[in-house]
C-alpha cells in the first residue's frame, strides 16, 4: 500500500513563533497543504507523526532531548498546547487518530488493525518523544500489518525527523519519494548531509509539482475508465435494440 507520510508539520516547528522554529519553514505551507489536498483527491491514505512532550519525571527517560532533562531543546510540542497541534495546511483531512507511545511500550494490536480498515478517510499520527518514530513500537508494526510498500514523504526537520523517518522505513524495504519543496531543516550543513544518506540508502527526490502531475494523470485514466464503461454499456443498448 502507497502512504503519503507527514512528519512533525506542528506549530511549533512550523510558525515563527513556535517553541522550536524551523527556520523559513512557512515557505513550505502552500505545498503542504497542496500535498495534503492531493492525497485525499487520490484517496492514498495519510500516515504521519508528531512530537508529544510532557516534561514529567515519568516521561524523563525518553525526553532527554529536553534542556529541562540537560538536553538541547527547549520545551516543545507540549501535549495539549497550541504548539503541539497540527498546522491549518496538514489538517484538512476528515479525522484524525493519533496513536500514542505508551508508557509500557504496549503495542495497540486491535486499535491499529481498526485503524488500517479506516485508512482512506482517517489519517493516522503516531506520536512520539524523540525525533525517530520509530521508538514508537506500534509505527513498524502498522508499516508490516498495513504492507507498506511506497510512502511520499514531506515535513520538517530534514536533518532530523524526516531523516530518520526516511531512512527507517527505506531499511524496512518501503521506497521514499522526499518531496524536497516540501521539507525544510534546521542547519543546511546537516541537512546537506542527511539528503546526502536518504540518498544512499535509495530514497528518491521529486518536487510536489511531479506528485500533482501525477494525481492529475491518475484522475484522467480514471475518467478514461469510466467513459469506456459508459461506452459498453451504449453499445449493448444498440445490440440489444438491433436484435
Ligand atoms: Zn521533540
Amino acid at each position: 500500500m502507497k502512504i503519503f507520510y507527514d512528519v512533525d508539520t506542528q506549530n511549533d516547528f512550523m510558525n515563527r513563533d513556535g517553541k522550536l522554529y524551523v527556520p523559513d519553514a512557512e515557505i513550505i505551507k502552500p505545498n503542504l497543504a497542496k500535498l495534503t489536498g492531493c492525497a485525499i483527491g487520490i484517496r492514498v491514505p495519510i500516515v504521519g507523526s508528531v512530537d508529544r512532550h510532557f516534561g514529567t519525571e515519568e516521561y524523563k527517560e525518553r525526553e532527554l532531548e529536553l534542556q529541562r532533562w540537560s538536553g538541547p531543546f527547549p520545551d516543545h510540542c507540549m501535549g495539549g498546547k497550541y504548539g503541539q497541534s497540527k498546522i491549518r495546511e496538514t489538517n484538512l483531512t476528515e479525522s484524525r487518530k493519533f496513536i500514542p507511545h505508551r508508557l509500557d511500550n504496549k503495542v495497540p494490536y486491535e486499535e491499529l488493525e481498526k485503524a488500517i480498515e479506516k485508512l482512506e478517510i482517517t489519517a493516522l499520527f503516531f506520536e512520539k518523544q524523540s525525533y525517530d518514530v520509530f521508538t514508537n513500537p506500534s509505527f513498524e508494526v502498522f508499516l508490516r500489518l498495513a504492507k507498506i510498500d511506497e510512502a511520499v514523504v514531506y515535513g520538517v526537520a530534514t536533518d532530523y525527523c524526516v531523516k530518520a523517518a526516511v531512512l527507517g522505513m527505506q531499511k524496512h524495504g518501503i521506497k521514499c519519494y522526499v518531496v524536497e519543496d516540501a521539507i525544510k531543516g534546521v542547519s543546511s550543513e546537516t541537512t546537506g548531509s542527511a539528503l546526502e544518506e536518504m540518498l544512499e540508502k535509495g530514497a528518491k527526490f521529486v518536487k510536489a509539482e511531479e506528485i500533482l502531475a501525477g494525481r492529475e494523470k491518475e484522475s484522467l485514466t480514471d475518467k478514461r475508465t469510466r467513459l469506456e464503461k459508459e461506452l459498453e454499456k451504449v453499445d449493448r443498448e444498440i445490440r440489444d435494440y438491433e436484435l
